[in-house]
């Protein structure tokens, strides 16, 4: 229904409505408030105290006309009253307050109460004509904009609210509501925007919760359901030659990739094809699981296939991997967007015809013509690169595949069960043994000289380091450091004498000339590596040691931690150092927290009461709908709850019947786009 049905809402404040996303009255039930401002109980005028602040209704009794006191200023008195007695508003030099009132209506008064010999006063009260009679006042507190005041906006939303019959019906079925003691959704959308008292909005924001999260949570797994139950994968079996490979390993593999690595094998063993995601912090080591998950796939004549977000990170998998795999007679191939035409060539018609075994790739992977003969199984490196339609048009390229997904992003656990509901999750808890904590610091510019003679330092030792900056080109409206600029400084003063040693990377290189720089970076001819947020993902030099982030109150936290991760990958003592002269609290917090811990699992948790999670993961790119009213963060008993609930009743296949009809409806429109991905899967 539009909004121009609401009393009150004409063309011009449909408008206004539209600029806050309100483009239904439904849209305005669902804008909810974001505090409350509570006034307190309402008190009867027998129960006053001298000296109390209290709210009040009270009926008009008389108005006074306006009279001078002896100090000359205009004053005014209104009497009021209710069952219990009288009381008198009294206001100086408001003369038109007289007028404001009409004998005989009812006001809501707060303020402070006076006693003046017999007489009860309150002085210069807050008073509100446009009330409902409840026990406690406790009024919304909205998000506004220039168009809008509390005022203003609470009236449309009373309005529309008395429309709520003729547009919201409560899908929940009602044994749900029972067992779960919840509010109906009329009285919930009544009370969140105006609750009687606090206990019924506490049970209403409670009630919208959990339909909102048991709502996604079905969706989920009913996704998840029907995405396994009548897929057939092909069954891989353990290789022989896996137990030869773990001991030519150049380490022993940590007991988190241990059991990571067994989980993914019995796994791809099954004829129902995995969807697993493997989530471990930076330098866990998740390269050397999906080599190999990818190592028993090609040993059982399969094809794999793995998926990097940037060709930096694509060519290393490629050449550890290849060489990982030497002795075993693999056929591994590369191929990115720059891939010459006839290699490409070559490429894809070793992929169609199945004498490629492995192929590790960007982007170019995704393109129409690759075609492959045998592709079982899919890894997708650092997922959150990709939407879930990229990742899905590859694994459409094989017959119902393995899925295995990779991430650093260190989600809460909660989070992580929520986002990925319809996966099975591996955490790698545990890093690598013998790698240090990447000592932190927090400076302001002017210690800039400082740290690139740190730099020169731990270059002389024989070491690397990264600086990182936000911009690639000078930039009048933001105050950033270009990464030419530090290139330069770099080059000519503290390295004039080795100019070679210092190297500069961003995304508006070719990606030969990229290649070219970072190879030569690996190899250890170039020392100092100024670039963009380009290698902030994966990238693995284990001699850098030091990590320069110029304008780091520009990063946001997880980044912040992706770019420290490519420090501290070997044994030798890192340094990661921010640079900043921010001076909001919030960013001087973020950066603080950067110091204090290398923990990535504390660092999101902390990020996300900073920030929220609605923004943190961009929830719509993993085909799940924006959360209205629940945080992630906060709401972890009721999306438990939720979760079990929904779990036994599809399994019941509760799901199925009249009682959910609405409530699958809503779940097809939601998960709309996961589900078209199921079904071209
Ligand atoms: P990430 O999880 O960030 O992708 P990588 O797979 O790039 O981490 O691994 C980081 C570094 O740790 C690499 O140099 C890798 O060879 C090394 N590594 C991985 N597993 C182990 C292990 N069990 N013991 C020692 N080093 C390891
Ligand atoms: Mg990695």
């Amino acid at each position: 229904m539009e909004v121009k049905y609401i009393k009150g809402v004409g063309p011009k404040v449909a408008e206004h409505l539209k600029s806050l996303n309100i483009n239904s009255v439904e849209d305005l039930l669902y804008y909810f408030p974001r505090d409350y401002e509570d006034l307190g109980t309402i008190k009867k005028i027998n129960e006053l105290k001298d000296g109390e602040i209290a709210t009040l209704i009270v009926e008009v009794a008389l108005i006074k006309p306006t009279r001078k006191t002896q100090s000359r200023k205009n004053l005014n008195q209104i009497v009021f009253k209710d069952d219990t007695g009288y009381l008198i508003g009294v206001w100086f030099n408001q003369p038109f307050i007289k007028n404001t009132f009409k004998v005989g209506e009812n006001v809501l008064l707060h303020g402070k109460i006076q006693r003046r010999g017999a007489e009860l006063q309150i002085v210069d009260p807050r008073y509100e004509k446009d009330y409902q009679s409840n026990e406690d006042k406790i009024l919304p507190i909205y998000p506004l904009n220039r168009f809008f005041t509390q005022k203003s906006l609470r009236k449309i939303v009373k309005n529309a609210l008395e429309q709520r019959d003729k547009i919201i019906k409560d899908i929940l079925p009602n044994d749900i509501i029972k067992k779960y003691n919840l509010v109906d959704l009329n009285n919930a959308l009544l009370n969140i925007h105006f609750p009687q008292n606090q206990e019924l909005l506490k049970k209403s924001v409670y009630r919208l919760k959990f339909e909102e999260l048991f709502v996604i949570q079905l969706g989920l797994q009913y996704f998840k359901k029907n995405l396994n139950s009548d897929l057939t994968a092909y069954e891989i079996p353990y290789s022989e030659k896996l137990k030869e490979l773990k001991e030519e390993l150049p380490f022993t593999l940590t007991n988190a990739q241990l059991r990571t690595v067994r989980e993914i094998l019995i796994d791809m063993k099954k004829s129902k094809p995995m969807n697993r995601l493997v989530q471990g912090d930076v330098g866990s080591g998740k390269t050397i699981i999906a080599a190999i998950a990818m190592f028993n796939c090609a040993m059982a004549g399969y094809q794999a296939a793995m998926l990097a977000p940037t060709e930096i990170l694509a060519e290393q998998h490629y050449l550890s991997i290849k060489s990982l795999l030497l002795k075993y007679g693999l056929n591994i191939e590369l191929i990115t967007g720059s891939t010459t035409k006839k290699e490409k060539q070559r490429i894809l018609e070793s992929l169609a015809n199945g004498s490629i075994n492995i192929v590790i790739g960007t982007h170019a992977l995704l393109e129409e013509n690759v075609v492959f003969s045998k592709l079982a199984l899919v890894v997708t490196d650092e997922q959150h690169r990709f939407g879930v339609r990229q990742r899905a048009s590859l694994v459409s390229k094989g017959h119902n595949p393995h899925v295995l997904v990779m991430t650093a992003t260190p989600i809460p656990r909660t989070l992580a069960l929520f986002m990925y509901g319809d996966m099975d999750i591996s955490i790698i808890n545990e890093l690598p043994p013998g790698r240090q904590k990447v000592d932190t610091y927090f400076v302001r510019s002017t210690m800039k000289e400082r740290v690139y003679n740190f730099i020169k330092k731990e270059v002389q030792e024989g070491k690397q380091a990264y600086i990182v900056c936000p911009l690639v080109e000078e930039s009048e409206k933001i105050e950033a450091n270009s990464a030419e600029e530090v290139y330069e400084y770099l080059k000519y003063n503290i390295f004039s004498d080795n100019q070679d040693y210092v190297g500069l990377l961003h995304g508006k290189m070719s990606n030969e000339e990229k290649d070219y720089v970072m190879s030569k970076f690996k190899r250890g001819e170039i020392k100092v590596l100024v670039s963009t947020t380009v290698i902030e993902v994966g990238v693995n030099v284990p001699n850098a040691t030091v990590m320069v982030i110029e304008n780091a109150e520009r990063f946001g936290l997880a980044q912040l931690h992706q770019l420290r991760g490519r420090v501290g990958r070997g044994n030798l003592k890192s340094y990661c150092i921010l640079i900043s002269d921010a001076t909001n609290k919030e960013s001087i917090e973020r950066l603080t927290i950067m110091t204090k811990t290398n923990d990535g699992f504390e660092i999101s948790e902390r990020d996300l009461m900073l920030r929220g999670t609605g923004e943190l993961f961009g929830l719509r790119q993993h085909g799940l709908p924006d959360l209205k009213i629940s945080d992630l963060f906060k709401d972890v008993e009721i999306l438990k709850i939720t979760k079990d609930l929904a779990k036994e009743l599809i399994e019941n296949k509760m799901i199925e019947t009249q009682e959910f009809a609405e409530i699958k409806l809503k779940i097809e429109q939601l998960f709309k786009e996961k589900i078209d991905i199921n079904t071209f899967n």
